[in-house]
């Protein structure tokens, strides 16, 4: 795909509306309760008689219109609630397709981006802090144990592996970041190996940004995002382990999620899709799997 038709697919008609100064930390809390303030019952005709007319959209409506991600083929007027995954900020619309994994097989670990697969495939690239959850996630969307562990086999960690699904799109898992106890020799030098790979990557859909809900946001993240905003590269964040409460310390995952986006809101001009998982609850599993789908099908068209 064209780099202009990527950006299109991922710079829907958000880019319009402006969000002011004002609006931020109202919008923190709203990204984050989405469902609560359009509840179906107000969006029920009271006179099932009566010829269907719009239903009335209110401010609130229209201002939690403007922090999701509306997806290709959906005007933001349109959006109701029940478009929105749960969860998440992701608008679902007319791309989305059949989300299930059937089969995957490893197919490769390449050490330069350039001896990646070269079969045009669309691709999501897995992406996060060593330890946030990816071998777990990899594991908990394919259903099955084995596969992510591929990629921590010594010598393979600092590799990039693509796993084929369905015979039609590949997961690729990339080396984890920040190594926060290893020795210095043992840190990747993330950026000299894998920049090459984000920015050209033709075939890439989306990078899936992991970041840990359990903690506060952390500046390795942080920096991470920001280079991949600053770079116009496709992403979706998801936030792992939503099922962690740090007992009595620390922060809620919500809470730390609404402070990782407010961090991250000024080197992105409209709210990137974001979802909240957990491997341990199966939570956010198969909407990340259909918000897959809307992507590499609008990409496949
Ligand atoms: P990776 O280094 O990013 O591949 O991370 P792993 O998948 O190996 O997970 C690191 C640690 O976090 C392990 O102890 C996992 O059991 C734990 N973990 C991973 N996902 C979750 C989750 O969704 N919830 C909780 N509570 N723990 C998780």
């Amino acid at each position: 795909m064209l780099p202009a038709v990527r950006a299109r697919l991922f710079s829907p008609h958000l880019a319009s509306l402006p969000l002011s100064p004002s609006h931020s930390l109202k919008s923190r809390s709203v990204a984050l309760s989405l469902r609560s303030p359009f509840s179906h019952s107000s969006r029920q005709n009271p006179n099932p008689h009566a010829p269907a007319a719009k239903p009335a959209v209110s401010d609130a409506v229209k201002f939690v219109r403007t922090v999701l991600f509306v997806p290709p083929g959906v005007e933001p007027e349109e959006v109701t609630d029940d478009m929105i995954l749960p969860g998440s900020n992701i608008v679902l619309g007319p791309y989305v397709g059949d989300a299930k994994i059937k089969e995957v097989e490893f197919v490769k670990s390449s050490s330069r981006p350039k001896d990646c697969p070269k079969d045009q495939r669309p691709e999501f690239a897995m992406l996060g802090r060593s330890n946030v959850g990816k071998s777990s996630l990899i594991n908990a969307l394919v259903r099955k144990k084995e596969v992510a562990l591929t990629s921590k086999k010594p010598g393979k960690t600092q590799l990039i592996n693509h796993f084929l699904v369905n015979r039609s799109w590949y997961i690729v898992d990339l080396p984890g970041y920040g190594f926060a106890n290893a020795p210095e020799s043992a840190r990747m030098d993330w950026s000299s190996f894998t920049k090459g790979y984000f920015l050209n990557r033709e075939t890439l859909v989306s990078v899936l940004l992991l970041i840990d809900a359990s903690v506060p946001p952390q500046k390795i993240d942080l920096d991470c995002a920001n280079w991949l905003g600053r770079n116009n590269i496709p992403i979706t964040f998801v936030f792992t382990k939503c099922d962690k409460m740090k007992g009595g310390k620390g922060k809620r995952p919500d809470e730390n999620i609404r402070k990782f986006q407010e961090l991250i809101r000024e080197n992105y001009r409209q709210h990137p899709p974001w979802i909240m998982t957990s491997s341990t609850t199966g939570l956010g599993r198969d909407e990340l799997l259909l918000h897959m789908s809307q992507l590499r099908n609008y990409w496949d068209n």
